[in-house]
C-alpha cells in the first residue's frame, strides 16, 4: 500500500458554552483539522489535529514531498522522516506526525481488518472510563443557558453530567479565579458528589507556595490527584514533599527526555498521555511501558477532540495494563461531530471501544462540509484569551484573576 494524497480540513464544531480556562478561552467552539491520508488501494485512513486554519492546512500540505509514495505501515520509518528528533530543533512536527500516525494505523486496521487496539497489542478492557471534566463556562449571548460561574451552577451541572453519562470521577478545570473562590467550589463539589472522586486542574498557574497551600486544604477529600497545580518539573517536586496525595501531568512530562528525568528524580506520580502532544498513539504505549516499569500511574488526556482523537484515546485506554485512572475528555461539551452515527455515548461514566476495522470511526462528510462552511465564517478564535478582557496577560505564577462576581457575557461570534 502507497500513500497517494494527504487533505487537511480545517472545522469548526460547536460547543455548548463557551469554556474558561487558565490561560484563556474556547470561544464557543473547537477548531480541529481532519486529516484525510488516501492510498493506491482506495482506503482512506483519518486523522485529526487541534487548531486549524491555513498555516495547518499548509504544514499538512507540505507533507507531501516526502510522504506520497512512502507506505503507511513504516510508521516508526516516517516518524524519523518527518519528526527527525534533531532535525525538529528547526521544525516542530509533533502534532503533525501525531495526525498522521492515527491516519496510517486506521489504514492498517482497514487493511488488514482488526481494530487498532489489537495492532497495539490487543484490547484489555471494552469500555474506558471517563471523568466528567467540569469548566467554567461562559453563556452564549443569544440564550444565556449552560453558564458555569456561582458555585450552585457548577453543582447543578455536575449532578447533570453525573445524571446524563454516569461519570463517578470529576475533574474541575481551575486557575480562573482566585484560589478561594476555587476552593469554595472544589470542596462543594466533594459535598454534592460524596460517593465520586475528584480532580483539580488549574493549568500550573499557580506559585509553589500556594500549590502547597491549596494541595493541603484539600487533603482530606477523595482526591483522585492534583493535576500540574504549579509550572515545572521542580516546581511540582518542591510541592510533592509537600502535599499529601499523588500529583498528575499533562504539561511538563510530555516527551521521552522528561519522562526520563521525572524516572530520575519524581515530580509528577500520574503521566497523563495525550495522543497528540506525545506524537502519536504509539509513543503513548512506549511511554506508559516505561511507567509501568517505574510503576508510575497513568491516566489518557484530553487537549479537546472530536470523534477521530476520541478513537485514538480509546485504544490506547483500551490497551494500557497500568491506567490507573479514568481518562479525561472535552468530548461532552460538544453538540455535534464529524463521524458517521454522530457523536461516542457514554455508558456508565464509560465509552466502548470501537471495535471495527481501524480507528473504527467515518467520517460524514456532510457535516465536514458543514463546519468547514461554519470555519471560514467564522475563523480561528484566540484560545490564550479571554473574550471579556481583551489585552490580559495571564502570568505564570498568575495573579491576574477573573472575577467570579462578573456577570457579563461576551459576545463572541456564533
Ligand atoms: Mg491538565
Amino acid at each position: 500500500m502507497r500513500i497517494t494524497d494527504i487533505r487537511a480540513t480545517p472545522v469548526s464544531v460547536p460547543l455548548e458554552a463557551p469554556l474558561r480556562h487558565a490561560n484563556g478561552c474556547h470561544w464557543g467552539r473547537f477548531v480541529r483539522t481532519i486529516v484525510e491520508v488516501e492510498t493506491d488501494e482506495g482506503l482512506v485512513g483519518l486523522g485529526e489535529m487541534g487548531g486549524g486554519g491555513e498555516i495547518a492546512t499548509a504544514a499538512f500540505e507540505a507533507m507531501k514531498p516526502y510522504l506520497l509514495g512512502h507506505d503507511p505501515a513504516r510508521i516508526e520509518e516516517m516518524r524519523f522522516l518527518v519528526a527527525n528528533p534533531t532535525a525538529s530543533l528547526y521544525n516542530n512536527r509533533t502534532q503533525i506526525v501525531a495526525a498522521l500516525e492515527f491516519a496510517c494505523l486506521d489504514l492498517l486496521g482497514q487493511k488488514w481488518g482488526v481494530p487498532v487496539s489489537e495492532i497495539l497489542g490487543g484490547r484489555l478492557r471494552d469500555q474506558v472510563p471517563f471523568a466528567s471534566y467540569l469548566f467554567y463556562r461562559y453563556p452564549f449571548p443569544n440564550d444565556g443557558a449552560f453558564e458555569v460561574r456561582t458555585i450552585d451552577q457548577l453543582v447543578a451541572e455536575a449532578h447533570r453530567l453525573k445524571k446524563q453519562h454516569g461519570f463517578t470521577s470529576h475533574k474541575l478545570k481551575g486557575g480562573v479565579f482566585p484560589q478561594k473562590y476555587e476552593l469554595e467550589c472544589y470542596r462543594a463539589l466533594a459535598d454534592a458528589l460524596p460517593d465520586d472522586t475528584l480532580r483539580f486542574d488549574p493549568n500550573g498557574v499557580w506559585s509553589v507556595e500556594q500549590a502547597i497551600w491549596f494541595g493541603q486544604q484539600i487533603a482530606d477529600l477523595p482526591n483522585d490527584y492534583l493535576e500540574d497545580p504549579t509550572f515545572g518539573l521542580h516546581g511540582m517536586r518542591r510541592v510533592r514533599e509537600k502535599v499529601q496525595m499523588p500529583l498528575a501531568t499533562n504539561t511538563v512530562v510530555v516527551n521521552f527526555e522528561q519522562l526520563s528525568a521525572n524516572i530520575l528524580n519524581t515530580a509528577a506520580d500520574v503521566v497523563l498521555l495525550d495522543t497528540t502532544f506525545w506524537g502519536g498513539i504509539r509513543p503513548c504505549v512506549k511511554a506508559a511501558g516505561v511507567c509501568e516499569t517505574f510503576q508510575l500511574g497513568v491516566a489518557v488526556h484530553s487537549s479537546g477532540e472530536l470523534g477521530i482523537q476520541l478513537a485514538t484515546m480509546l485504544h490506547l485506554g483500551a490497551v494500557l495494563p497500568n491506567l490507573s485512572f479514568a481518562a479525561d475528555a472535552h468530548y461532552h461539551h460538544l453538540v455535534d461531530d464529524v463521524i458517521q452515527g454522530g457523536k461516542f455515548t457514554y455508558k456508565d461514566g464509560a465509552i466502548a471501544v470501537p471495535t471495527g476495522p481501524g480507528l473504527g470511526v467515518t467520517l460524514n462528510q456532510d457535516k465536514l462540509c458543514e463546519y468547514h462552511e461554519l470555519y471560514k465564517r467564522l475563523g480561528s478564535y484566540p484560545y490564550d484569551q479571554d473574550p471579556l478582557r481583551p489585552g490580559w496577560t495571564p502570568l505564570i505564577p498568575n495573579d491576574r484573576w477573573a472575577d467570579p462576581a462578573d456577570e457579563r457575557v461576551p459576545n463572541v461570534p456564533i
